[in-house]
């Protein structure tokens, strides 16, 4: 095993020493032994005791019920932190949806219910003795990846484990053992019966807590997880799209999962975009933002008219900047990094870094100007065309929707007066019998009226 030893906070010892002095055992367990069995370290520390919720709350001053029907309760340490505190538990009936447990009265049952032997690790920080039946610390050394148990025991108990696995692997760069494997593929027809919410949140731990979350999911893909959950991702993996995609996603950071989920699914149809998003159970907010970043296009470039730019902020809202810009600057640092592997494709991007950079850049001064970008920012509105004698009605958004055009090729048009006067000639046009304001002939107009 590794020679790095857990090193446990101070208010972790201390609730484990207030507890062992009521007399119930208590462990450190899950993910902050293993992290910092592997040198990582690790906010998150849970323990587990042979005390009961009602004991805890009794024992500490300031506890808080997070999930007392699953033995959980929250402890506030003097350091401010709030630590789970979780009676030993058994798994005692399963669906593969969930788990029902009860409580237990040692460590070893507990660490019995574990998914992966990586994850079944206890540590006692005040004896600083390692309690590891399943060899989870050999694993963590030798870098492989293995249920508690029979694997496709494990994984009918509670199929989110594929996921679980999946995810576990790729952060840590463990190798699947071969039968957790083939336990993991034969099931993955079953995870359609897991609930939205546990499948997303699962996805979302990859995207927000793996840096190079490009290998968790390929292993969704490997084992067929992709496919069955997310058909229209699986879709991409028939051509260069698959690789690429991965790319852009890696070359965003952690801490903006959503982004990086608009980013694998901007090579995917906006309608089958929104179908995954809508399954996926995003409340109604994200699922807007993820899909409008997903299907905006790229910031016009630097060297084009800052007509050109306000004219995409119309359409598509300042909101939209840093995004897209973010977006824009991966592909472009996946197109000129020279990925092994990456075809960019016929219709992608050639844009540097340093192009991307210029455009957000005149984008955000843009932007900073504030200028007028939607009919009610205009200096009149459809009070002012009545004044003007003009007859309400639909033509009054046509001439107030030209008015917008005009005042975006040049924000300075934007008085009430040269928009008066803009207005009349337009609705003259119009009455004219043309079609509707045509804005080339619209601007030589302009010209000779002021
Ligand atoms: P991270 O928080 O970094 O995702 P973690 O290991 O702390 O990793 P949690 O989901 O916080 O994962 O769970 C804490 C511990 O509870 C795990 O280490 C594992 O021992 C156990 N555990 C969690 N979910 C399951 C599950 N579905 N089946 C079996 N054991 C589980
Ligand atoms: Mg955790």
């Amino acid at each position: 095993m590794s020679a790095v030893h857990p090193v446990a906070p101070p208010a972790v010892r201390w609730i484990t020493r207030t507890l062992e002095k009521a007399g119930f055992e208590t462990w450190a367990v899950g993910g902050a032994v293993r992290d910092t069995l592997m040198g990582h370290p690790s906010g998150d520390w849970d323990l587990a005791t042979r005390a009961r919720p009602a004991d805890v709350r009794r024992i500490f001053r300031r506890t808080v019920p997070i999930g007392v029907e699953h033995g959980t309760m929250g402890v506030l340490a003097r350091d401010g932190t709030m630590y789970e505190v979780t009676t030993f538990r058994k798994d005692v009936q399963t669906d593969g949806r969930h788990a029902m447990v009860e409580f237990a009265s040692t460590i070893d049952e507990d660490l019995a219910r574990r998914d992966f032997t990586i994850n079944a690790i206890a540590w006692h920080p005040l004896r600083e003795e390692l309690r590891d039946p399943f060899g989870g610390a050999s694993d963590l050394g030798r870098r492989v990846l293995r249920t508690v148990g029979v694997p496709e025991e494990r994984f009918r108990e509670d199929y989110l484990r594929v996921l679980r696995a999946l995810r576990f692997a790729g952060r840590f760069g463990l190798e699947v053992h071969a039968e957790t494997w083939a336990g993991a593929r034969a099931l993955v027809e079953h995870l359609t019966a897991l609930s939205p919410e546990r499948i997303r949140e699962e996805l979302m731990k990859v995207l927000g807590q793996d840096p190079a979350p490009a290998r968790s999911l390929t292993l969704y893909a490997d084992s067929g997880a992709l496919g069955v959950l997310y058909p229209e991702l699986e879709a991409l993996r028939g051509g260069p799209a698959w690789a690429r995609t991965l790319a852009v996603v890696e070359h965003l950071p952690a801490r903006l999962p959503y982004l990086r989920l608009a980013a694998l699914l901007r090579e995917v149809s906006p309608p089958a975009a929104a179908a995954l998003l809508v399954r996926l159970r995003l409340s109604n907010a994200l699922t807007d933002e993820v899909a409008r970043n997903a299907a905006a296009p790229s910031l016009p470039p630097s060297a084009g008219s800052d007509a050109a730019v306000r004219r995409w902020l119309a359409r598509h809202g300042p909101g939209r900047v840093g995004p897209v810009a973010r977006l824009d600057l991966a592909l472009a640092r996946v197109v000129t990094g020279g990925n092994r592997g990456v075809d960019l494709g016929a219709g992608a991007s050639v844009s540097t870094p340093a192009d991307v950079v210029a455009a957000w850049r005149q984008t955000r001064a843009i932007v900073r100007a504030r200028p007028p970008l939607t009919v009610g920012e205009l200096a009149i509105d459809g009070r002012v065309l009545k004044e003007l004698g003009l007859r309400p009605g639909p033509a009054f958004g046509r001439i107030l929707d030209a008015l917008l055009e005009w005042v975006i090729d040049d924000p300075a048009r934007n008085e009430v007066d040269r928009l008066r006067r803009r207005a009349l000639e337009i609705a003259e046009r119009a009455a004219d019998g043309e079609e509707g304001p045509a804005p080339d002939a619209a601007d030589r107009g302009e010209g000779n009226g002021v």
